[in-house]
């Protein structure tokens, strides 16, 4: 008989029962099309890869519009209680009216979840569209900043009493001449601290570590924020001495080639690479873009601030097929919480169309199944979208830059990917 319990840590380490609770948000707009999607794909594997011995009770929560239409709250408290409760959960993209209104629901979330990274890996899947020639050289995972930075959303509207106190504070400092309109100016802050850059960097290190990977870059605009991106900089090399053994910095590259040259340097990073160490670099956050356009292969694992991995993880997936396929996750590493999610937005203009991609929504499934340790359901699904894919089943999307393509409704597509299961 099943017995429907809650996911729990011990001793540092997520216990993961048979059949246990996990929330889910439908979300706003496409939400709940892809979700029923994606769950539909999800039972089917777990069903095939454990045949009644472990099964996921899904367990609704709301928030976004279907929240305020029901409750008249955006995020009724009931609903981030039960997130911090079940320690794992997953969700569908919400609203965010800009420049008005309440603030972004996904950030309040993270935040008072302290979902401190969040974790994009970005891989082609042979057959997706692409607009690079070699799209399958990416295979890059962000590890992002998720409760810091311009985001923290302190924001102060112009010509406001609280805009006036912090240009008194500028002149203080000696800095009021450097804002160039100082009468019709907006301002935000952007705080970046240590703790915040070191558990993020760490958690990128530790990733790197556990899946076999090559290098970690810290990517930064140091140049210009140099003690904030800068200070990312600095204490993401400070993290790497934790990892002393297993990593070697590109701090350590430049003392070498200080004290005995550039062949000496070259040396000492060859036998890093063979000693099977992990390369932690750095690189400015335009030049990464450039890089990662030119040389992706270049990149395992980016570990960056809150604004540039928004950026990033867009861009990079851009280049396997759009946002419409790339998964994500925020995770707590320390308490184990984590809400898996889309990565994409509501795309209100194509609600109740059945028609765009679950896929970001199931890989984002995936992370999940792997983070609880369920390979086999993860494995199963995982190979049923790389089948669909190079059969050229998919959705408009991807059907649209693909000449010989069977396009397929969202939940067309996830039956043909239940069918592969
Ligand atoms: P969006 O991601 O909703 O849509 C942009 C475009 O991307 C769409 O027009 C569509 O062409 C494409 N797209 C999005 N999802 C797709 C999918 N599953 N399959 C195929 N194509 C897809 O971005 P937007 O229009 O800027 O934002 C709409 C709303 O979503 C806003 O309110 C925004 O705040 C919110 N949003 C939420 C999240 C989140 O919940 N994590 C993330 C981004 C934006």
């Amino acid at each position: 008989m099943t017995k429907p319990e809650k996911i729990s840590v011990q001793h540092n380490q997520l216990q993961v029962p048979d059949f246990p609770i996990i929330p889910f948000i439908a979300g706003d707009g496409i939400g709940p099309e892809i979700w029923t999607a994606a769950k539909k794909v999800f039972d089917a594997a777990v069903d095939k890869a454990y045949q009644g011995t472990k099964q996921v009770i899904w367990k609704q929560y709301l928030a976004g519009q279907a929240a305020y239409d029901r409750t008249g709250e955006w995020l009724p408290a009931k609903t981030i209680a039960a997130l911090k409760d079940y320690l794992v959960s997953i969700k569908g993209p919400l609203t965010t009216p800009i420049g008005k209104g309440h603030r972004s629901l996904n950030v309040t979330l993270r935040q008072e979840l302290d979902l401190f990274a969040c974790v994009r890996p970005v891989e082609y899947f042979a057959g997706s569209p692409s607009p690079v020639k070699y799209p399958g050289k990416v295979s890059i995972t962000v590890f992002r900043e998720n409760t810091e930075d311009i985001y923290a959303g302190i924001d102060f509207a112009a010509q406001t009493p609280a805009a006036d106190e912090l240009l008194a504070f500028l002149k203080k400092y000696h800095q009021f001449a450097k804002v160039r309109f100082p009468d019709t100016s907006a301002f935000a802050i952007k705080p970046v601290s240590s703790e915040g850059s070191k558990r993020l960097v760490k958690a990128a290190i530790q990733y790197a570590i556990d899946h076999h990977l090559q290098t970690v870059t810290l990517v930064h605009k140091g140049n210009i924020m140099k003690k904030t991106e800068g200070g990312f900089k600095n204490w993401g090399y400070q993290a790497a001495q934790e990892f002393k053994d297993q990593v070697f910095t590109m701090e350590e590259y430049t003392d070498v080639l200080r004290q005995a040259g550039y062949d000496e340097a070259q040396v000492a990073q060859a036998r890093a690479v063979k000693a099977g160490k992990i390369i932690v670099n750095d690189l400015i956050t335009d030049n990464f873009f450039q890089q990662s356009l030119l040389h992706p292969e270049k990149f395992d694992v980016v570990a960056t601030l809150n604004l540039n991995g928004d950026y990033i993880s867009d861009a990079l997936a851009a280049q396997v097929g759009g946002i419409g396929i790339a998964p994500g996750a925020n995770i707590n590493y320390q308490t184990k919480r984590a809400i898996f999610e889309a990565t994409h937005g509501t795309a209100p203009q194509f609600a109740g169309q059945n028609k765009l991609n679950p896929t970001s929504m199931i890989l984002s499934g995936v992370m999940m199944f792997e983070y609880l340790g369920w390979q086999q359901a993860a494995d199963l699904i995982k190979k049923a979208v790389s089948q669909a894919i190079a059969d050229q089943h998919v959705t408009v999307d991807f059907a649209k830059a693909l000449p010989d393509a069977v396009e397929l409704s969202t939940s067309g597509f996830a039956s043909y990917l239940a069918a592969l299961i």
